[in-house]
């Protein structure tokens, strides 16, 4: 409590000579307040009992050890506070409260009697001139403003204080105002007490508040901090005691179900987090509650039955011993050593950081160039679980997240659901065909996709059915593609891609001998060493059985010899015959296998006029167009067929447009089509063909017809053109150049602009090829034509 002092200090002009003094235990009264005083030793009250029958006034003075019950002069500070009593209030037990109000600092000059109570004369702590009011002025703006901060920030301060003070206008009133608020220590208040200098007074305050605010602030810091803690522990206590309740509930009659009980046994062992738990046993007791027959009981029943076989807190060890993993990795596949490099580096980053954050593996190629098996061998090098999740023609977001458990015959979505399939929190996950996830009026899956993915978000994934927030950031994900182009931009961000661009034919030949054929003998209890696979045999299979970037299809008509191989033995063993060893040759393979379903590609080995080998590719891996064009007698016609696509078509006609506009230049007739028909055909018509990039080929056709020149038979082409005849960059290049190899062709025109992607391409599907990069037709035709 603390009021103005109504009392000016220089309204008591002369002091008695003879003044009682109080010694006070542990507090300093500062003049100009108004304070109330505990009084109780015999020497105070014989002291305050004399004071009150004269003037009122004591000199109010400080113990320098509160422990002293009988102070005397030696024992307390020779400056006090003369002060005057107020009012005197008598308390139980002989006390009296006095409230004092502080009048000046003052100084004892002589004591004068210890008993009955302490008395001394006392002289007016005279204050030395303030000599630099600027300075003066300077600390008391500074000490307002911290005082008010301190006012404001101090929870135990009420507001009010603030609105009295202004009117202090007397320096030092406002000082021993101020401070008489703030939490000293007795011997600060002492000294700011005894300084008899307004500049050092003030100086000194400032110091002390400039402290306090500091540790203001820290003190509530840690008191955010404490109640925050506070606030979690009881969510915890809470949902802790919920637990308790519904276990309570539970065990009152669960011994008369087992399955409940079966059920609840589960739930305990699991490790699950406590919301889970909480949400299990809700459903557990609702359970409980309604009747077998309702619907909702199997509702919950099934819920309850996921939530019991996910593997909450089950996670397998990592093996990420490098040597090991590329060992494993070796022994399963052959040859990818780009991509075998680059898994490695993956791993070695899992083995430094434990925890790989966002980085995640695309492998993108044609069918059956290994991405899978890849991923797998990767999975099962560290020691993990796999599971394979086919995104492939996946319109409905709710296929991923799930439907919530309301909907009848509703489940997790597939990510949970292949959770639960790997019995692991941290799996690793193959998300195939991430290239041909749709979007349509379902829903965009893909959004769902990103959340799986994203590292900032997966820790609390949300299925619909679960209805609860599941951690993915220990699953490691490998995602496959067959087009990295047709991955939605926002997933292709996430993710790194390793290219699979498919095998040459000696590589299959070597996958085949290694892998293919002794994993087809084993799953057809064929032994190795009874049935063997002549090398040309083999390559019979890939050439005219087979027609693709990768190996599905040999391991298919591999399959097929082994078991038509499997069916002879067993009828010879039935009929009682000699079993016999089996060597797979050329022949076999004819008879085995049947009609070759691929004839060689019968390019022609004979230049030929009108007729040129262009460069495709399809989803399966590049391919060699043959494009031939034919002239009649007629007038300003263009046929195109083949199964040609609208981009097709159109650069069909910028190629002739590009010819009609240059015939100077190309040496065409400029009336020709005036007097021709142009006849565009590209076979295996049934197959559709579209995109830009055979622009260059038709046009190098039209001329090579237009001016009777033939074309090299053994070059190909590709490249898209302008009106001009510049010729501009394709894509697929990679799998161009396999096709042009693996038919033997010996000369490749590429676009310029292609020029730089030639680093990215192994040296191995550049062999025996001369590419050749050209910038337009013009330069194109340079190679092109030959004389014969
Ligand atoms: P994708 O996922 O690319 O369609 P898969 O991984 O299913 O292809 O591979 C098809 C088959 O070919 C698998 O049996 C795989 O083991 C085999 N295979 C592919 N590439 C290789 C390779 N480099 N070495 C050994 N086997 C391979």
């Amino acid at each position: 409590m603390m009021k103005k002092n109504e009392e000016n200090k220089d309204q008591i002009e002369d002091l008695p000579k003879n003044l009682p003094v109080i010694p006070l235990r542990d507090t300093v009264i500062f003049p100009n307040t108004m304070f109330p005083v505990l009084v109780g030793r015999v020497g105070s009250l014989a002291a305050i009992n004399e004071a009150k029958s004269k003037d009122k006034l004591v000199l109010l003075s400080a113990q320098k050890d509160p422990e002293f019950d009988e102070p005397d002069f030696e024992d307390i500070y020779t400056i006090g506070t003369l002060a005057k009593i107020v009012q005197v209030l008598n308390l139980p037990n002989n006390l009296l409260k006095v409230l004092v109000s502080g009048v000046c600092a003052a100084k004892i000059t002589e004591a004068i009697a210890q008993e009955p109570f302490l008395q001394a004369s006392v002289a007016r702590l005279e204050k030395k001139k303030v000599d630099k009011p600027k300075k003066l002025e300077a600390l008391i703006k500074k000490s307002r403003e911290h005082f008010e901060k301190y006012v404001l920030v101090n929870q135990d301060l009420p507001e009010e204080i603030l609105l009295g003070y202004e009117q202090y206008e007397d320096p030092e009133q406002l000082l021993f105002f101020m401070a008489s608020y703030i939490d000293l220590e007795l011997e600060q208040k002492q000294q700011l007490l005894e300084l008899n200098n307004l500049l050092d007074q003030y100086t000194r305050f400032l110091t002390i508040l400039t402290r306090e605010l500091e540790m203001l602030a820290v003190s509530q810091e840690i008191n955010e901090k404490v109640q925050e803690e506070i606030q979690e522990n009881q969510r915890k206590f809470f949902i802790q005691e919920q637990i308790k309740v519904l276990q309570r509930e539970l065990q009152e009659d669960e011994i008369a179900d087992p399955e409940l009980s079966k059920i609840k046994e589960r739930l305990d062992e699991m490790e699950m987090s406590e919301q889970v738990r909480a949400k299990a046993y809700e459903e557990l007791n609702r359970l409980r509650k309604t009747p077998t027959m309702s619907p909702e009981h199997s509702v919950t029943r099934n819920y309850l039955d996921w939530l019991v076989e996910l593997p909450w807190g089950i996670y397998s060890e990592d093996r990420l011993d490098m040597k090991k993993v590329e060992e494993a990795l070796n022994s399963q596949h052959y040859g990818l050593e780009k991509p075998k490099v680059r898994i490695l580096e993956h791993i070695a980053v899992l083995n430094l950081v434990k925890h790989l954050k966002g980085q995640i593996l695309c492998f993108v190629g044609p069918p059956g160039t290994g991405k899978t098996s890849l991923a797998k061998a990767i999975a099962d090098a560290i020691g993990r679980k796999m599971v394979r999740i086919s995104l492939g023609g996946i319109h409905d977001e709710a296929e991923i997240r799930g439907h919530r458990k309301t909907y009848i015959g509703s489940m997790p979505g597939r990510i949970i659901q292949a959770i639960k399939k790997a019995g692991t929190m941290n799996p690793v996950v193959i998300l195939d065909e991430i290239d041909k996830v749709g979007q349509d009026f379902r829903g965009d899956p893909s959004s769902a996709i990103l959340e799986v993915l994203d590292p900032e978000q997966n820790y609390a994934f949300h299925d619909n059915y679960l209805d609860l927030d599941f951690d993915l950031s220990q699953v490691m994900f490998i995602t496959t593609a067959n087009v990295a182009s047709q991955i939605q931009p926002a997933l292709l961000d996430r993710m790194e891609i390793i290219n699979l661009p498919g095998y040459l034919e000696h590589d299959k030949l070597e996958i085949a001998k290694r892998h293919l054929i002794p994993k087809q003998l084993k799953a057809h209890g064929l032994l190795p060493s009874r049935t063997k696979f002549r090398d040309d045999a083999i390559l019979e299979i890939i050439r005219k059985y087979t027609a693709e970037a990768g190996v599905r299809g040999l391991e298919q008509q591999i399959a097929s010899i082994c078991r038509k191989i499997a069916r002879q033995v067993v009828e010879r063993k039935m009929n009682g015959k000699k079993l016999t060893r089996a060597t797979v040759n050329v022949k076999k393979v004819h008879t085995l296998l049947g009609v070759e379903k691929f004839r060689d590609r019968e390019l022609d080995k004979h230049n030929k006029i009108g007729s040129v080998n262009g460069l495709a590719w399809t989803s399966t891996g590049g391919t060699v167009l043959q494009i031939d064009v034919a002239k009649m007698y007629g007038k300003n016609k263009f046929i195109l067929t083949g199964q040609l696509g609208d981009v097709m078509k159109e650069s069909a006609q910028a190629a002739l447009t590009f010819i009609r506009s240059s015939c100077e230049k190309l040496g065409v007739d400029k009336d020709f089509f005036e007097k021709t028909e142009l006849h565009i055909h590209i076979p295996e018509g049934a197959i559709p063909k579209d995109g830009p990039s055979a622009g260059m080929a038709m046009a190098i056709a039209m001329i090579s017809l237009l001016t009777n020149r033939p074309v090299r038979h053994d070059i190909a082409m590709t490249g898209e053109i302008t009106l001009r005849g510049e010729v501009y960059p394709i894509g697929g290049l990679n799998e161009k150049l396999l096709a042009a190899q693996r038919n033997k062709l010996k000369t490749v025109l590429i676009p310029k602009d292609n020029e730089r992607n030639l680093v990215e391409i192994p040296e191995k599907i550049q062999e025996g090829l001369k590419i050749i990069p050209v910038n337009t037709v013009e330069e194109a035709m340079k190679y092109t034509f030959t004389k014969s």
